[in-house]
């Protein structure tokens, strides 16, 4: 049988590990094209050999000899630099491509493998909160599938594949609502990394999970819905919802809605994305209904999470305002995972940064790398003063 090939940009990270994991279970199904990672040269080189992959890239060239001394003599070719990531996605031999890199730096090898007509999983939001229309434009004129792997994005995905082509009135987003859902604003305004590092449901990479505390993380996943699903961001209805039991909802004209349900396992979408269009067995139980009892909704408090309302500021100014957003976001996020600003300093300096960056209508990419580097800068600025050099 002819195994799917694939490439994971950013496979030492959170996303990364679990698609690996999915992969584990199916070694029948998959080869390993491609792995890539940052700096976590030890663990890439674990992986490359555990999954005998034909390609690796670590993109800290300073790493390059530790990992290329460990890996040549096996077969597997070794590659340095972020350069090297978009050259190889474009591999004839590459049938789909993860997304699964943190932060702004996932936008160009996602470019490159959209251009080079790849089947995209994509779990890499940033790059849709940045630079949404043209991801899709490029992905329709180069016929590359964008699948979502984002959970609620990959329920809403699901939900489609049963709307039969109707059009949809809403979509219900759901949000666990991540670690400070009871806490007081007060209470939240101390919360150390530690504190915020605890997510409730979900087991996921460092920056996601403070921007999951913020609720910026819920921000940039209407934006990315938006994007693809091609809705107004008006036609978004975030939804808390802690269990999290109930990935999103899509509701018709008629008042029907849809929701796709199952346990809060990344796995689940990962595993859905890298063998759509079919479905294979996943080991991660059942859900028990009755054990579960009753599920709960709430309205998401912009007044406590202000970061929310940010997106929706952000999407509807539309143009470079997002992509500020994301880097300012970016830098921010940094600095509270090293304890130099506390939480409500993260939106004050998103917002800050929102309405000093120049506005740019209608930005081409260089527009957003422009962007990006311009509000990068000078969310560090920020950072400096009011970290008090911290
Ligand atoms: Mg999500």
């Amino acid at each position: 049988m002819y195994k799917r090939h694939i490439a994971i940009l950013g496979s030492t990270g959170s996303i990364g590990r679990q698609t690996l994991d999915v992969v584990r279970r199916n070694k029948e199904l998959f080869e390993i094209e491609l792995l890539t990672a940052n700096n976590s040269s030890e663990l890439l080189i674990n992986q490359a050999l555990e999954f005998d992959a034909n390609n690796v890239v670590i993109c800290n060239k300073d790493k390059y000899k530790e990992v290329s001394d460990a890996l040549q003599d096996k077969g597997i070719k070794v590659f340095a630099g972020m350069q090297s990531v978009c050259d190889l996605v474009t591999s004839e031999r590459v049938d789909m491509v993860v997304a699964s890199m943190v932060g702004f730096s996932g936008l160009a090898p996602t470019i490159a493998a959209i251009k080079a007509g790849k089947a995209i999983a994509l779990a890499n939001k940033e790059t849709l909160v940045a630079a949404g229309w043209i991801i899709m434009n490029l992905a329709e004129k180069y016929h590359a599938a964008i699948i979502p792997v984002d959970s609620e994005h990959s329920a809403i995905f699901q939900c489609l594949l049963g709307a039969q082509g109707n059009k949809i009135k809403r979509i219900h987003l759901t949000a666990s609502g991540g670690p400070f859902r009871t806490w007081k604003k007060d209470e939240i305004a101390l919360a150390t990394k530690q504190q915020a590092l605890k997510h409730p449901q979900w087991n996921m990479g460092d920056k996601i999970t403070i921007d999951s505390a913020t609720m910026m993380n819920k921000g940039f996943e209407v934006i990315e819905a938006k994007w693809l699903f091609d809705c107004r961001p008006e036609d978004i209805n975030v939804i808390v919802h802690p269990e999290a039991i109930i990935h999103s909802m899509i509701e018709f004209d008629d008042g029907a809605v849809l929701a796709q349900m199952g346990h809060p396992d990344m796995r689940e979408p990962i595993q859905f994305a890298l063998c759509f269009p079919d479905r294979k067995p996943l080991d991660i139980g059942k859900l028990d209904f009755a054990g579960i009892g009753n599920l709960s909704f709430f309205e998401p408090d912009m007044e406590k999470f202000p970061a929310l309302a940010l997106a929706f500021k952000a999407i509807t100014r539309g143009g470079n305002i997002p992509c500020a957003m994301n880097a300012a976001n970016e830098a921010a996020v940094a600095a509270y995972l090293q304890d130099r600003i506390g939480f409500y300093d993260i939106s004050d300096i998103v917002n800050e940064c929102m309405d000093g960056v120049d506005f740019v209508g209608d930005p081409g990419l260089e527009d957003i790398f422009e962007t990006n580097d311009t509000v990068y800068s000078k969310a560090k600025e920020i950072i400096s003063k009011v970290s008090g050099g911290r």
